[in-house]
């Protein structure tokens, strides 16, 4: 193996301090590009793309973003599934001094508009599959510039399968207008050059993301991360999950890198130790194994559907899985038997994790080299402090006694964009309110028992009740609606709705099933509806949430 200057740098024992660099989050390809120029950084249906190579069109597409103007602090949306144009335009963003604003490629326009409106992007950057649906968005909220790109751009033969947005249904897709203002993603790197550009940062107070996450208000709040934040948390994950054992590991990036916890523990962490990204944009389980089997990679870090379904898959022995030696379970609680069925069938070893957006996100986790335990979220990373506190006092509870978690460390948000109050709220005297319910036991390990926020996590997905509910709310039929998360032995949970509605109505479940499609992103529809003549509620009137989701557990005991 080859030697890595950094982790070379690291002691036998893992550091339970580190003293970070404050420099741009771009510069660990930087860094990896001028010491391996020649590995292979990404690997995407088969074309591989060399460091050296990828350096080259991030500076392109930096120099391009400075030749349309774009100074530092300016947000720059960026609206793709896992591909090399994703990677070229983040980093090249940030070697501009841009703020990234990553957008899920499922969005609806006016879920699409909402993000875009808040950060005050102008420039977008997304698949020529998504057109139709960001020029929709785009009506209320105009932009300078659209960046498209095809899947085929990065690929040897044309693929149209990878990403379930049918291009029919967007209506623009399949022929997009190029222009002034619309273009084209080859081109505008062709056009540049590649000359080293880096815009100097503060890393401390300067944002590298603003990364969006709903919030129990409704529409998402957008979570500025600064480059220190990011950065900070890459090396935190190093530490703890690889050390100077496995530099130059093979990523299965299936985790999505429009969400914070892809961004770090793949996209960022690989660029760090010069790793290489086998990417997935979609995570499908036939060809998810079949990478597996093919390309060999050595660590996955997924959500915890993701490993259910590779242990129920019905023809799971017939792939060779025993590539893998390290997977980072982290967004939902592991259950302990997939936890313990997974590394059977793999041989290597499945911990889990903890994180929210608001800390870049990982905080916990189980420490692959040290002591784990399954069920738990495992001890704080290095540099980072938890506590567990009274929700409303914030005095600390005793020893094993539930209460909310909160953290410290330099992976903690600068707060809300444009959000002091809500900042204020959840970031108190340097402390994140994590609104989560957990407990601590005597030796340090930290157990998640519940949410404080109504926050319902289907399939890997974050959906916050209160924005399907503004969305069911909005029907003119439906007089009350609550929506609740409901145990689901395979997502974790799934959307249920409970609907009042006006009287004489004859609206039907297909009715709102369809009416929540066209406003809402595919897995935030809700997928179970029932009908009630009224809701349970408090004597203020807050409908009981909590008392729905007790009655379902109950239904399902006396099953
Ligand atoms: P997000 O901001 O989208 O990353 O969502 C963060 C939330 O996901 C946390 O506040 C938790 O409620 C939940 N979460 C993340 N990891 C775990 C875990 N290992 N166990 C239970 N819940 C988790």
């Amino acid at each position: 193996m080859t030697s890595n200057p950094w982790l070379d740098q690291y002691p036998d024992e893992v550091p339970h301090s580190y003293d970070y660099p404050k420099q741009n989050l771009a510069k660990f390809l930087v860094d990896s590009a001028a010491l391996y120029p020649q590995h292979i950084a990404l690997d995407f249906m088969g074309k591989k793309i060399t460091y050296s190579s990828l350096l080259q069109s991030v500076y392109r597409f930096a120099n391009a973003l400075n030749q349309l103007g774009v100074r530092k602090g300016e947000r720059i949306a960026i609206m793709l599934p896992n591909c090399p144009q994703g990677v070229i335009a983040y980093y090249g963003t940030l070697l501009v001094g841009g703020i990234a604003v990553m957008t899920n490629p499922l969005y609806v326009p006016r879920e699409i508009e909402h993000q875009l409106t808040d950060s005050g992007a102008r420039i977008i950057v997304t698949l020529d599959a998504l057109v139709g649906r960001v020029k929709k968005a785009m009506e209320h909220h105009p932009m300078d510039y659209m960046i498209v790109t095809s899947i085929k751009d990065y690929l040897p033969f044309p693929k149209n399968v990878l990403y379930p947005i049918k291009a029919k249904k967007d209506g623009m897709a399949a022929q997009v207008e190029y222009g002034q203002r619309v273009l084209p993603f080859l081109s505008f790197l062709k056009n540049s050059s590649d000359a080293p550009i880096e815009v100097a940062v503060d890393a401390e107070n300067d944002l590298a993301l603003i990364q969006y996450t709903g919030g129990t208000t409704g529409f998402a709040k957008g979570v500025m991360l600064t480059h220190m934040n990011l950065v900070s948390n890459t090396i935190q994950a190093q530490l703890w999950f690889y050390r100077s054992k496995i530099a130059h590991e093979k990523y299965l990036a299936a985790l999505p890198f429009f969400h914070v916890f892809g961004l770090t523990v793949l996209l960022n962490q690989a660029m760090y130790i010069a790793g290489t990204l086998i990417l997935i944009p979609r995570f499908e389980i036939n060809e998810v194994l079949k990478t597996i089997h093919k390309k060999k990679p050595t660590v996955f870090p997924g959500a915890p559907t993701m490993y259910i379904a590779v242990i129920h898959h019905p023809k799971v022995s017939s792939f060779d899985l025993s590539s893998i030696q390290i997977c980072i379970s982290g967004a939902a609680p592991l259950p302990v038997e997939v936890q313990e069925r997974f590394e059977k069938l793999s041989g290597g070893k499945l911990t889990e994790g903890y994180g929210l957006t608001e800390a870049s996100p990982v905080t916990h986790a189980n420490n692959i080299w040290e002591k784990r335990k399954s069920g738990s979220i495992g001890i704080p990373f290095p540099d980072t402090i938890a506590k567990i506190v009274h929700s409303d006092t914030g005095e600390e509870m005793p020893l094993g006694e539930i209460g909310e978690l909160i953290v410290k460390g330099p992976q903690v948000m600068k707060g809300y964009w444009d959000r002091p109050d809500d900042t204020e709220r959840t970031l108190r005297d340097g402390w994140l309110y994590t609104g989560d319910l957990a407990r601590m036991d005597d030796e340090g390990f930290f157990y998640i028992l519940d949410r404080r926020k109504d926050l319902i996590i289907a399939g890997g997905y974050n959906i916050y009740p209160r924005e399907v509910e503004e969305v069911l709310f909005e029907h003119p039929e439906v007089e009350e609606a609550v929506v609740a998360g409901i145990n689901d032995p395979y997502r974790g949970e799934n959307v249920k709705a409970y609907i009042v509605l006006r009287k004489g109505s004859t609206v039907t479940e297909k009715d709102l099933k369809s009416w929540c499609k066209e406003r809402l992103a595919v897995y935030k529809v809700p997928k179970i509806y029932e009908f009630r003549d009224s809701l349970p509620k408090t004597l203020v009137g807050k409908v009981l949430r909590r008392k729905l989701i007790e009655e379902e557990n109950e239904k399902l005991v006396n099953q």
